[in-house]
């Protein structure tokens, strides 16, 4: 007779300890450690009405619960999804669509109104007036880039849609679009452009698919969208136009404008050549070391008519392409002109002075595209001088821009 017979009763109890102390060995699952985050039972997810379930890729698992459901993956964590944004996700598949499984719980928008779930393959925005829509891809980097809904685009109104063509693909958002194909990449329009644009048929219309973003032009008031085969101006003098042609601009510094900057004086040629449906495009910049030719003798500027200063400054044409002009920054004309449009044959362009008017650059090139002086100070071509424009911006008629879009100096978008 052992002195240690163990008592019967101790020896269940002893065994139960063992099994508790294997119980606490099992971690709680990830899901139920979110759960519990979230007040469990009494939090707002409620009650679960399934288990914990393995998703179909064997990988996952989820639990459903009254107001929402968690979904848990090794790479994500386990996060929440609920509500119009769950119901989003769950059209699209779950975790078996493009937008797998979520990396967040859904989380408040900094504004206040908004709310989103980050997705391993993009991201579901809702707010109270537009609803809960997805935006993935270079859409949705695109959205990114410009500060998502803190942006002008604020929330989306579409999912990711596929263009009539096949190929593109277009969120709509509040404030506007971002377009998407494989060649031109992800871009946005916005505003007066895109209501334009959409009047003309969208990417059907002859512009095709926008190939930038809305762009300042030239640092002023215009805006431009450039598409696959011509752009979209304006500005609020020159309304909403519709550009197919362009000319290229190389830029020759010898003397600093102090007047109006350079930038100035392309915006304001711009502004008026928008009326002609020509887009100025500032190809080169370039700074040229010739004092002697910064006091050009033009003699009579007469066009067909050069000097030999003329010839030699005209003679600086690095970068200058087939059909480009050249603008050549000067101290002053030698007799004094605001600029003069006189170019040694087969060296199309013009130079423009210190002191020249904001119209000045735009004025020299429409001679240099074929205008003649008018006795009219509401045009362009006044042969009064630029500075006694009386109503900015100045008038292109049909006559003289139909002239400079047959120039041949002008080409096609
Ligand atoms: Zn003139």
């Amino acid at each position: 007779m052992s002195k240690f017979k163990i008592d019967p009763q101790l020896q269940v109890q002893n065994e139960l300890l063992e099994k508790l102390k294997n119980l606490q060995a099992i971690p709680v699952h990830p899901i139920t450690t979110k759960y519990w985050s979230l007040g469990g039972s009494g939090g707002w997810l409620g009650t679960s009405t399934t288990g914990i379930l393995k998703c179909p890729d064997g990988i996952g698992s989820f639990q459903h619960y009254v107001n929402g459901s968690i979904y848990y993956h090794p790479s994500t964590g386990a996060h929440e999804v609920h509500g119009l944004i769950r119901a989003r996700w769950k059209s699209l598949g779950w975790e078996r669509s493009f937008l797998g499984y979520p990396k967040t719980d859904e989380t408040a928008t900094p504004d206040g109104i908004g709310r989103f779930n980050h997705f391993q393959g993009g991201s579901i925005y809702w707010s109270p007036s537009t609803g809960a829509w997805e935006v993935h891809g270079a859409i949705r980097s695109k959205y990114s880039s410009l500060g998502w809904e803190r942006s002008f685009l604020r929330y989306p109104l579409t999912n990711e849609t596929t263009c009539p063509d096949g190929v593109g693909r277009f969120n709509h958002f509040q404030g506007g679009s971002i377009y998407w194909t494989p060649s031109t990449g992800a871009h946005e329009v916005h505003g007066a452009i895109r209501s334009h644009w959409a009047s003309l048929g969208w990417e059907r219309s002859p512009l095709g698919y926008p190939t930038s973003d809305e762009l300042v032009v030239f640092g002023g008031d215009g805006r431009i969208s450039h598409f696959q085969h011509g752009s979209i101006y304006w500005s609020s003098t020159a309304g909403v136009r519709v550009l197919k042609e362009r000319i290229r601009v190389h830029v020759k510094i010898l003397t600093m404008p102090t007047r109006f900057t350079i930038n100035e004086q392309f915006a304001a040629m711009q502004e008026v050549y928008a009326m002609a449906g020509i887009r100025v495009d500032c190809a080169t910049t370039e700074n040229l070391n010739l004092p002697s030719l910064a006091d050009v003798d033009v003699g009579g500027c007469t066009m067909g008519s050069v000097t030999a200063e003329q010839i030699t400054l005209f003679g600086n044409r690095n970068f200058v392409g087939s059909n480009d002009v050249v603008v050549y920054f000067v101290n002053s004309t030698v007799p004094g002109y605001n600029g003069c449009a006189a170019y040694p044959s087969g060296r199309p362009g013009c130079v423009v002075v210190r002191t020249a008017s904001r119209w000045t650059l735009g004025h020299e090139f429409g001679h240099v595209l074929g205008l003649n002086h008018v006795n009219n100070n509401d045009r362009l071509m006044t042969g009064n001088g630029t500075f006694n424009i009386t109503n900015p911006p100045p008038n292109l008629t049909s006559g003289e821009s139909s002239t400079m879009r047959s120039s041949g100096l002008s080409t096609n978008l």
